[in-house]
């Protein structure tokens, strides 16, 4: 497996790694109506002068040094993978305009940046076949991306928001966000311990996670022994199908399944919406725009 210390070698100022990676890549980059707000991401236009794969380098240098980012390697070629890098960096900046660059774990280490082409934990374990991304700690604090091969991931058809023109589209114009989302799962796990398999469960014990069932009136029905013994998903929750929850999941431009995963879930997306758009978020869902108030202010400190 290919280690990054290469990429230290590497001291390219921040402006001049803008201007390669926005340089070549400037169509490669989200492209959306809605305002960002607080991001710096100039559009600069220069003749295509440098390769994806040492674009990938740079940014992978920058998130390394910046978010202690680990990249254990990718092999998918040719750096055609570059727009996932391009975008997760993107995410990485708002969160770093949000005051949060630190993404390790007390008890995990560092967190890894996984891309393959089958959804691969480095375990080699493939927790959920379908999943684009997904984050996994099984002793390795990681985010995984699957990067399909040729053919659309499986959820693909059935997603109302997904653009029909192919992964390449997906990556370019909704990729941050979704990375965004991703990037709070490793900051929910922050302060659950150590847990000898994944369990996910836990963070709906913390203090910011209950703040997030009272905001949107969602209960756990389970008890606390089924909450340390299975993954969210298997949980019962009350109220999901109900105001102010279910009029704020319409507003959300985020699929978001079947909902039975909605303290965990919806808090990414809730956070990640708060993120892209503090202002348009605020407008909308001022009882959960204190919560996302406090939650920043609480992985500042
Ligand atoms: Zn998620």
């Amino acid at each position: 497996m290919a280690n990054c210390e290469i990429f230290l070698e590497h001291t390219l100022t921040r402006r001049q790694l803008l201007r390669s990676t926005l340089g070549g890549a400037a169509s490669l980059l989200l492209v959306d109506s809605r305002p960002v707000i607080a991001v710096d991401a100039p559009r600069v236009t220069t003749p295509e002068s440098t390769s994806p794969i040492v674009m990938k380098t740079e940014l992978t240098t920058e998130m390394r040094q910046r978010f202690g980012i680990v990249f254990p390697g990718s092999d998918i070629p040719e750096g055609r993978d570059l727009p996932l890098y391009a975008n997760f960096y993107r995410a990485l900046q708002m969160y770093e305009s949000a005051g949060i660059t630190d993404f390790s774990n007390d008890h995990t280490g560092n967190l890894h940046l996984v891309v393959n082409n089958e959804g691969k934990a480095l375990s080699g374990k493939i927790p959920f076949k379908s999943a684009v991304g997904y984050y996994w700690n099984d002793g390795i604090s990681q985010l995984v991306f699957n990067w399909p091969k040729e053919s659309l991931p499986t959820w693909w058809e059935a997603d109302r928001d997904a653009p029909k023109t192919g992964i390449e589209a997906f990556y370019n114009e909704r990729a941050t966000i979704y990375a965004l989302h991703e990037l709070f799962h490793p900051l929910q796990h922050k302060t659950i311990g150590s847990t000898p398999e994944y369990n996910h469960s836990r963070v709906i014990l913390t203090p910011n996670m209950q703040n997030f069932a009272q905001a949107t009136g969602i209960t756990v029905v389970s008890t606390s022994e089924e909450i340390e013994t299975k993954p969210p998903w298997q949980l019962s929750y009350g109220h999901q199908k109900t105001e102010p929850w279910a009029e704020a999941l319409k507003q959300f431009d985020w699929r978001f399944g079947d909902g039975t995963n909605p303290i965990v879930e919806g808090s990414t997306v809730a956070l990640s919406q708060f993120l892209w758009n503090r202002n348009l978020f605020t407008a909308r869902f001022p009882n959960l725009a204190k919560w996302a108030e406090r939650e920043v202010d609480h992985l500042i400190a």
